[in-house]
């Protein structure tokens, strides 16, 4: 049982920094109330492997300069047993509730986001590449 939804907790999303700041995790209701959904479409426990970063640990792993994880709007997410990321990305996509959508197929995660404005890509090979490339890479 979640102390945010059913199923998702605020430490979930706390930063994964090991020494850079106090692990607080500002987690945006709106990124949550999709994220239940989609653990809802999914059926099975979803992993969050990066929600909230500190501006340190952002930096520290070479994340966007601004990006939506250190405004606890963003969420990556494993793709669990049996769904490829590009399966997931769809499924997430469906449900309308996210404004971005990235995939990575090659590092197994989709990462989801409610910036307020629409924006999708994907990341395959270390560059960034179109969503739909993103989506066509496993079934090469
Ligand atoms: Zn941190």
């Amino acid at each position: 049982m979640g102390d945010l939804t059913k199923n998702f907790s605020r430490s979930e999303f706390a930063c994964k920094g090991a020494v850079c700041c106090d692990h607080s995790s500002p987690v945006s209701r709106r990124l949550v109330r999709g994220l239940q959904a989609l653990r809802v479409v999914v059926g099975a426990p979803l992993t969050i492997t990066s929600g909230f970063r500190c501006r340190k640990h952002n930096r520290k792993i070479g994340g966007a300069a601004d990006s939506q994880h250190t405004h606890g709007t963003a969420a990556d997410i494993a793709a669990p047993a049996g769904w490829t990321p590009a399966d997931l990305a769809r499924a997430a996509d469906a449900l309308g509730l996210f404004d971005a959508i990235g995939v990575y197929p090659d590092r197994g995660f989709v990462h989801v986001d409610v910036r307020g404005v629409r924006s999708t890509w994907g990341y395959v090979a270390g560059r960034l590449v179109t969503y739909e490339e993103g989506l066509r890479y496993e079934q090469k």
